[in-house]
């Protein structure tokens, strides 16, 4: 029999609004005795069904819901029909080598990333409750895109909330973990096994093209630039030199080789540098560049490290606006999902004025479109950038 999970009365508009997760204070009762990870129905405060999903006690969100369907069995043919899914999805909007598969929460499999580099998959299951699924996605994969490969890359610490272990493992037969990628007619190595998160940000993919129109002929500085895929576009795009930094050496090492890979050597240098170094130091030396990209890490994970993340926003902006010939143009991105829009507006704001410049928005950046944002489910949005005229 499945467990039953039954509200506080008047604590479910939220989840009637969409969003899938139930966090431990809005639960009144729980009917007998529910194993981490399985499966319940949950019901609201009078007893209307809200739909089912997985539990975990050791969780503060104690249950996310996988769907809102009473009939609706939890098993691998659900799963197969959620991926397939998305996977139509990614192809109506013409997504077809690398792409993310599954983006969690917003496409209805929360805490279940999968993202897809030609025939190599990689898996992330961030919960308890998703976890337990693992070998039924991977058998769904196999499935469905016979694949050369899979990968879990569950190296991710939010999992400790969840009461897991963080692993890296082959969930197919091994196979070179890292290997050459072509996106967009630029050519770079992707390591699903040492490098970040799962080996390549997928989200910038629309955002890289924002640097056509700005690039030709310029002097350009891609702050935070890991293995270069900003820099190696505005390459592509025609910049006469691209300075490249990031603090990981073993980024560094990849973005050269990325640069050797595309014949850009004599165009992209990288430098493994401290951003929060070079460029105070920069301004200082009066250095001048027409273009700046600024894609820093999230600089909070949390509502608590708002503050502390504004200021390390600003003061990087700040620096870079003054290192950007006037008519030149910063791109610059903020990953964390805490940092909402308006406080990004507000950061940038404020920046320009600290510097004394006017900006001129030319466009407003978001992530791709394979990381879709479902409204009421604020945590998939997360990636906010401008194209800034500096004046
Ligand atoms: N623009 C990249 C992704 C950037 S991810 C792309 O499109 O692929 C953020 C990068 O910032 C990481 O590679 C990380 O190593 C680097 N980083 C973090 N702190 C830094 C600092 N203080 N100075 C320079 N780089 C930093």
């Amino acid at each position: 029999m499945i467990s039953k999970v039954i509200l506080i009365k008047g604590k479910h508009q939220r989840i009637l609004s969409g969003h899938p997760w139930v966090y431990g204070n809005q639960i009144e009762t729980v009917q007998g005795i529910v194993e981490p990870g399985e499966i319940v129905e949950v019901y609201d405060g009078k007893k209307f069904f809200l739909g089912k999903g997985y539990y975990n006690e050791k969780s503060q969100i104690r249950i996310r819901l996988l769907t809102r369907q009473r009939e609706e069995e939890i098993n691998k043919d659900f799963f197969k029909r959620r991926i397939t899914s998305c996977w139509n999805y990614r192809k109506q909007l013409g997504y077809i080598e690398n792409y993310r598969l599954v983006f969690g929460e917003a496409d209805f499999l929360p805490a279940l990333v999968i993202d897809k580099f030609g025939d190599l998959f990689v898996i992330q299951t961030l919960s308890l409750g998703m976890d337990r699924w693992k070998t039924t996605i991977a058998t769904v994969l196999e499935e469905l895109f016979s694949p050369k490969g899979i990968y879990e890359r569950n190296d991710v610490p939010v999992r400790k909330l969840e009461g897991l272990t963080e692993q890296k493992n082959f969930l197919s037969a091994p196979f070179p973990t890292k290997f050459e990628i072509n996106e967009d007619g630029v050519k770079l190595f992707v390591d699903v096994e040492n490098g970040q998160k799962t080996g390549f940000f997928l989200d910038q993919k629309e955002n890289r093209k924002a640097l056509q129109f700005i690039s030709e002929g310029a002097n350009i500085l891609d702050c935070f630039c890991y293995t270069g895929s900003f820099a190696l576009f505005a390459a592509k795009f025609g910049a006469r030199h691209v300075l490249g930094l990031d603090v990981s050496e073993s980024a560094v090492a990849q973005a050269k080789e990325n640069a050797l890979l595309n014949n850009f050597e004599n165009i992209c240098e990288f430098q493994t540098a401290n951003a929060f170094d070079e460029l105070p130091q920069w301004v200082k030396e009066k250095k001048i560049f027409d273009v700046i990209i600024l894609d820093p890490p999230a600089f909070t994970k949390n509502r608590s490290g708002i503050e502390a993340a504004s200021r390390g926003y600003k003061e990087i902006n700040l620096r870079a606006m003054k290192l950007i010939r006037k008519g030149g143009f910063l791109v610059t991105f903020s990953c964390s999902h805490f940092m909402e829009p308006g406080v990004f507006f507000e950061m940038i704001s404020q920046a320009a004025s600290n510097a004394g410049k006017t900006i001129r928005q030319v466009a407003y950046l978001s992530q791709s479109k394979d990381h879709p944002i479902v409204w009421n489910i604020e945590e998939t949005s997360y990636l906010k950038g401008f194209v800034l005229q500096v004046l």
